[in-house]
């Protein structure tokens, strides 16, 4: 197919950035990736693996002539990396970046955009519990979402070409601004990990004086429900820090709902957990 951008650039060859290469490769769009990943050992797997067409040892190199830049590293460190790129990107360039949290990652980033440059966040609603440079893989994206979260100053004509990059990439895409986006993604995804990880904490606690069982144990329910806190550490840790009002917010009504649910519990108030149940059952599986 014919290329969006000609010249892509991928800074951070983790499970985002890797799957974005091969979904590329898939899609049969004839252009050049280049990428950079800050450590040695991440760059030589991505050479050893054939990700992206030319991994440089710096991340100004990898910018340098690319149409559109991706950033796919740590919420934390997206200010970090645009300011150190900002002066090697040429003009009539869009800078894309597919973090998590967008208010914060939009506010570190707008005051390093030089003159000329376009700025298009973006956020693939798709993941696993993987990541680095060997976890990606080219269906990722596939009928999920990819949310647009552009400034009302950014042209039309580059915003639709970013949807068009991701539509070739197999995601349906959806406009967004940066406070929404923040409140439904502390909803689907940012409190539902930090439960997970917390309920881990809370199997691990009880296994000090239950000698290993809830481990050995551990059942279906479990199992399922914990998957995503073995998610990279760093990543959440950013998440957490940067989408603070959102992630509080939601904590406060999801601990609301949890409290009348022990109450109901302890009163033994069977008709108000079966309706509960009953109604939130409805919702999930209306969710494929
Ligand atoms: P990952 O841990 O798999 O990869 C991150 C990459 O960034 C690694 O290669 C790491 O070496 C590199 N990196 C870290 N700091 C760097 C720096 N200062 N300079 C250059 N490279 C650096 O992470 P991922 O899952 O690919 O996530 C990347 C981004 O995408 C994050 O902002 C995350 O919030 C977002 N995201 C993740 C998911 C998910 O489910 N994993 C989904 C959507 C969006």
């Amino acid at each position: 197919m014919s290329a969006p951008y000609k010249r892509v650039a991928l800074i951070g060859l983790g499970l985002i950035a890797s799957s974005m290469f091969w979904a590329m490769k898939r899609s049969g769009m004839d252009c050049h990736v280049t990428g950079y990943a800050r450590s040695e050992k991440t760059r030589n797997t991505a050479r050893k693996l054939g990700l992206c067409d030319t991994v440089f040892d710096s991340a100004e190199e990898a910018v340098k002539d690319a149409d559109l830049i991706v950033l796919a590293v740590p919420v934390g460190a997206m200010g970090p990396v645009m300011q150190t790129i900002a002066p090697h990107i040429k003009p009539g360039a869009t800078v894309s970046e597919v973090g998590s949290v967008k208010r914060t990652v939009i506010d570190v980033i707008t005051p390093h955009l030089p003159e000329g440059v376009h700025f298009v966040p973006t956020h693939p609603m798709a993941g696993t519990e993987h990541s680095g440079p060997d976890s990606g893989f080219a269906s990722l994206f596939d009928n999920r979402w990819c949310l647009i979260v552009p400034d009302d100053d950014c042209d039309e004509d580059v915003i639709v070409r970013v949807e068009t990059y991701w539509q070739a990439l197999g995601a349906n895409t959806e406009r967004m601004d940066a406070e929404h986006h923040d409140m439904v993604c502390a909803v689907v995804s940012h409190i539902p990990h930090l439960i997970a990880y917390t309920m881990v904490g809370v199997a691990d606690d009880l296994q000090r004086v239950s000698d290993n069982e809830v481990i050995k144990f551990s059942a279906a329910g479990f199992r399922d429900f914990t998957r995503i806190a073995a998610s990279d550490p760093v990543m959440w840790r950013d998440v957490f820090l940067t989408n603070k009002d959102a992630t509080i917010e939601i904590l406060g009504r999801f601990t609301e709902e949890l409290f009348a649910l022990q109450r109901a519990i302890r009163t033994g108030d069977g008709e108000q957990l079966h309706a509960y149940f009953t109604h939130t059952r409805a919702i999930r599986r209306g969710i494929l």
